[in-house]
């Protein structure tokens, strides 16, 4: 163990299981560790660092707003939440936008946004449907929306309020609605849960009973959004609108930030409801706005789908060609590997040895999420070092097997 990583040991808490790697460093789909080794960097800060490690534009950003006004707060005007807020609402089908600081704060947000419109416009309801193997954040609330009980049970009492059923049914939606319902939540493709695309029509579906039941449809866009599945926001892709979306991860391109949109209609908010002191600060929202502008102007969403259809073929073939591999699927630069058995965890410290950071999504899956900007020749070498990984796992079977 290094003296880094002892002194995690000794001042931490073992909140989660880290790789036994130092990152000191990174340019583009690049890092490297405290040794000096080389990775390709297929986590990207978990789908947070869009454009890359240290791109101009967002150290530029950086650089410019750190010098002349980081942080006041939200008792005053300020210049850059504005932009911001103005180029969000110009590029999706929402109207107003509340910043916060992390995904988790902004899914808090939305659950707060309907409740008290259930209160007001739908007598009383309060209810979320939620669903199983989602995942939304880690506070309380969020916690409780998410389908991990193992999330979850520790910290029972849970908040009343969130029912779950199975992801992408839409029957059981219908039948989970009642009187009491504000709300349906979901995320376009499960990120945490596994990379779980649903069926074509699945939000169509579930738009419509929103329409139909009188409820608001809030979308999880936390991992989906900023260009991720190769359109700015999945729900573009899906045909169907939400009342209010949850943004965070890529939208500063690796600082916190979190983005709480809605439409006109259930925009319920008033002066005192809601708040936040870092919220919407001049640094992070600067560099929000040049991220995001930058992913506009140079259609980086475009060239997602682009490159995700070659990735899509490469990880087809590693298919065809591995037994072990037992089904692969994802949309855009967010993809999962389903292993035949709990091999996703030694299949991540091969990777790694090899010189790729990638992330075991679930016991038997891995999850490939590299910046947008990744190049075909960076995905090829990515899918070159999981292939021989695969052959590796393959051959340790054949062994203990023989
Ligand atoms: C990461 C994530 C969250 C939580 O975001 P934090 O910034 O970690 O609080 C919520 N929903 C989805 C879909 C996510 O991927």
């Amino acid at each position: 163990m290094s003296d880094w990583q002892q002194l995690e040991k000794r001042y931490f808490f073992a909140t989660g299981k880290r790789q036994p790697v130092t990152l000191v460093r990174g340019q583009g789909v690049r890092v490297w560790d405290d040794q000096g080794r080389e990775y390709l960097d297929f986590v990207a800060g978990i789908a947070s660092v869009s454009l890359g490690h240290c791109h101009p534009a967002v150290v530029s950003a950086l650089a410019e707003q750190a010098g002349v006004l980081a942080h006041v707060s939200n008792l005053v005007y300020s210049i850059p939440q504005l932009r911001l807020a103005q180029l969000l609402v110009e590029n999706s089908c929402l109207d107003r936008v509340f910043f916060c600081n992390s995904g988790a704060e902004a899914i808090e947000g939305a659950i707060k946004l309907a409740r008290k419109w259930g209160k007001e416009k739908r007598e009383g309801a309060y209810e979320v449907i939620c669903t199983d193997n989602a995942f939304h954040g880690r506070t309380l609330a969020t916690v409780t929306a998410s389908g991990t009980d193992k999330y979850k049970l520790p910290f029972a009492p849970l908040p009343p309020g969130f029912v779950h059923v199975p992801y992408n049914d839409v029957e059981a939606i219908r039948r989970a609605t009642g009187a009491e319902t504000c709300a349906v939540l979901l995320e376009p493709i499960q990120g945490e849960g596994g990379v779980n695309v649903p069926s074509d029509d699945y939000l169509r579906q579930v738009r419509a009973w929103c329409d139909e039941a009188g409820i608001l449809l809030i979308l999880d866009e936390i991992q989906t959004g900023i260009g991720r599945t190769g359109s700015l926001f999945a729900y573009q892709q899906y045909g169907a609108e939400p009342d209010i979306m949850a943004l965070a991860k890529g939208l500063a391109g690796g600082l916190p930030i979190g983005a709480l949109l809605a439409k006109e209609h259930c925009a319920v908010f008033v002066p005192g409801d809601h708040g936040s002191t870092f919220g919407g600060n001049p640094l992070c929202t600067h560099v929000g706005y040049s991220v995001l502008k930058y992913v506009i102007d140079n259609d980086i969403p475009g060239q997602v789908a682009k490159k995700g259809q070659h990735l899509e073929r490469r990880l087809r073939s590693l298919a065809d060609r591995h037994p072990i591999v037992t089904d692969v699927r994802g949309r855009g630069l967010l993809w999962a590997i389903e292993l035949a058995g709990e091999l996703a965890e030694q299949a991540v410290v091969l990777c790694l040895a090899e010189g790729l950071i990638v992330n075991n999504v679930k016991p038997t899956a891995l999850r490939l999420m590299p910046p947008l900007v990744v190049s075909e020749e960076e995905l090829d070498r990515a899918v070159g070092i999981i292939d021989r990984v695969l052959a590796k796992l393959e051959e340790e079977e054949r062994e203990r097997d023989a």
